[in-house]
């Protein structure tokens, strides 16, 4: 017996995110027959919502429902010293750190020339011109241990030798290729703490 074509598209639809299997793909499509109308009409609300709500800050690139978000607009956070990290998401690790004041930016990537992503293909000048616009006197690079990851801080480093800022990166005690998202709020917060001057 083949598959159901409505139960084959949902499927595949799974597939399409992140280590998502064929196999966990199917079990999620038989586990979404298996809700009640409701929560599917939920989960469906959800995704929509998400979607057409959420949307980066023009100015530091962090996800948000506003027109710029809570950290840009505070008066009471650091704007002149600047974490700078790949994505949204890893801005929240540090924010759960609770020993961070200052603002953030994301670069929405990392260089890496084997996909072809060069410096310009992600948010880099757009980093260059707050620095100025801003006032920022320090730049935090908390880019992964990971080759793109360090791949980007040494450029980052080099393309600010001119600008009027410190340049920072975070203490790596941790494993090469270790991804930020997964590191504990302590070990993070060591980790800002012991950042080494660059620049
Ligand atoms: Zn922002």
């Amino acid at each position: 017996m083949k598959e159901l074509e409505a139960i084959q598209k949902l499927t595949d639809s799974f597939t399409l995110f992140p280590s998502i299997g064929s196999k966990t793909a199917e079990r999620m499509a038989y586990a979404i027959l298996d809700m009640p109308i409701d929560e599917v009409n939920r989960l469906i609300q959800s995704i929509s919502n998400a979607k057409t709500k959420v949307h980066p800050c023009p100015i530091c690139g962090i996800l948000t429902e506003d027109d710029v978000c809570s950290i840009c607009k505070s008066e009471s956070r650091d704007h002149s010293t600047c974490i700078v990290l790949e994505n949204s998401k890893e801005a929240l690790s540090f924010e759960n750190t609770n020993s961070f004041n200052g603002v953030y930016h994301i670069l929405n990537g990392l260089i890496n020339p084997s996909k072809n992503i060069g410096p310009e293909k992600i948010r880099i000048n757009e980093l260059i011109n707050r620095i100025k616009k801003e006032g920022i006197k320090e730049i935090i690079i908390a880019t992964s241990g990971t080759i793109e990851g360090e791949t980007t801080a040494l450029y980052l480093a080099k393309i600010l030798e001119n600008e009027d800022v410190n340049v920072t990166r975070i203490a790596y005690g941790i494993p090469i290729g270790a991804n930020l998202d997964y590191m504990d709020s302590l070990t993070l917060e060591r980790a800002l703490k012991g950042r080494t001057k660059i620049k």
